[in-house]
């Protein structure tokens, strides 16, 4: 019985996670659960799972999340009231739980650093599902896994096409994941991509998207964030990051290939020109489940992949004007140190208002490129956390004051 602690699990990755652990009981035990503020929701969850400890990103919350499982302790729905925590001491309790054994990263954005290096510095295991952490702090999470011996496994479908690639080389060695060393025989990979929201869009109409044209993926049922993120392929661009530091690539060994259906999941190309994919439905469960059994594998009751239904596996080449955002993830990941947080927190924030309609999608683009930019001068190749936190604060104002004279230049061009 593997115990697990899932941070965000009021998310769609935490939601899922929640569902493979009800549909294997034997197997999976939740002991720790942390939420943002929906309480109805966290609520029936911990009747179900009845955790040992819960705790919510909003503190205000907590009397009433209190009030509400006494009673349910009362009417025994609860048989144990669980630890009740909010803030950053709950979310830091959660990741580092003493009877956990794994813990699965399902809060989106930066506000998953902390608790994912106190899961590491408490040597959990991670299914890391959160890789802003990873892109922004990547030169001190490295260290920090090398030095607890905590694994990180992929939980994005991508890394985990990669990670199951893997498993099936001559070379395999468990160790190697997340240390960052290259693979003797391993010459790249391939990540693919749906192209996101707007794929069989012309890049002219973009300025004309809507958040509710952004936030509809064709392929894939995900959080607003990361939708948006696929719409702008900057998704895809963080995942090139994220590849980096998790198999050790430079980054002309990282290539994106655009294959709409969603099938193939991602590609390892070997120095002998044989070709390694993982293929399944469009499904986040699966890469999760396998993070939640590996080294093995569970026996699914899950559709089966027939790909006389799927007919047609297609590709082609990103269109990278039409998606300035990989270029711009590239070469932020190419310059390192600071640049990739920068880049990562200009988009949340970029993101965030243009959820908010103070942003127009193609503004987004350009926002992370001046930011970035203007970084440049001050690169610190060797970041310590406190200069990373420093930094990704920074960028959210640069956006917010960018934003300021955006909405007149919005407002006069419109
Ligand atoms: P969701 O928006 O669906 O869920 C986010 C979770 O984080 C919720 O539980 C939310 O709580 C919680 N949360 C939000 N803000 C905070 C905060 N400041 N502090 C603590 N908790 C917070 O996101 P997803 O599940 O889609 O994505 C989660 C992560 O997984 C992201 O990093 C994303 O890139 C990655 N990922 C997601 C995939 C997917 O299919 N969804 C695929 C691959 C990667 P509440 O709702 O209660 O407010
Ligand atoms: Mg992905």
């Amino acid at each position: 019985m593997k115990a697990i602690s899932v941070l965000g699990s009021t998310g769609s990755i935490g939601t899922q996670t929640l569902q493979i652990a009800e549909e294997f009981p034997d197997q999976f035990k939740i002991v720790a659960l942390t939420a943002g503020k929906n309480l109805d929701l966290v609520i029936k969850q911990i009747e179900t799972h009845q955790p040992e400890v819960v705790s919510l990103a909003d503190e205000s919350l907590l009397p009433e999340l209190s009030r509400r499982i006494n009673n349910l302790t009362e009417d025994t729905k609860i048989l144990k009231k669980p630890l009740l925590m909010a803030g950053a001491e709950g979310l830091n309790t959660a990741a580092s739980w003493e009877s956990a054994d794994l813990v699965v990263t399902g809060i989106v954005g930066c506000a998953g650093l902390l608790p994912t290096l106190a899961a590491i510095e408490a040597g959990k295991d991670l299914a890391l599902a959160n890789k802003e952490t990873l892109i922004a702090a990547g030169p001190v999470v490295i260290p920090a896994l090398k030095k607890s011996g905590s694994r990180l496994l992929p939980a994005d479908s991508e890394h985990s096409a990669i990670f199951q690639c893997l498993q099936g080389t001559p070379w395999s060695d468990t160790a190697r994941l997340s240390t960052g060393v290259p693979t003797p025989g391993f010459k790249s990979i391939q990540l693919t991509a749906s192209g996101g929201a707007f794929r069989d869009w012309k890049a002219e109409d973009l300025a004309k998207a809507t958040i509710k044209d952004a936030t509809s993926h064709p392929n894939w049922s995900m959080g607003k964030k990361i939708t948006v993120d696929s719409a702008t392929l900057m998704n895809k661009g963080l995942e090139v990051i994220e590849a980096h530091y998790l198999f050790g690539l430079s980054y002309d060994q990282i290539e994106i290939i655009i294959h709409p259906q969603s099938i193939i999941h991602s590609m390892v190309e070997l120095d002998d020109s044989s070709v390694l994919a993982q293929l399944g439905w469009p499904d986040m469960k699966l890469p999760i489940l396998y993070c939640l059994s590996w080294p093995g594998r569970l026996k699914t009751p899950w559709p089966r992949l027939k790909l006389t239904q799927v007919g047609n596996l297609t590709f082609k080449e990103p269109d990278t004007k039409k998606y300035p955002c990989m270029e711009l993830a590239y070469s932020a990941g190419r310059l390192g140190g600071t640049m990739p947080a920068v880049l990562n927190a200009a988009n949340e924030k970029a993101v965030e208002l243009f959820l908010e309609e103070r942003f127009k999608f193609i503004d987004i683009p350009k926002v992370i490129e001046a930011i970035c930019e203007k970084h440049k001068c001050d690169l610190n190749l060797n970041p310590s956390l406190n200069e990373i936190l420093a930094i990704d604060s920074w960028a959210r104002k640069e956006v917010l004051d960018y934003s300021g004279k955006n909405i007149t230049r919005i407002a006069v061009s419109d």
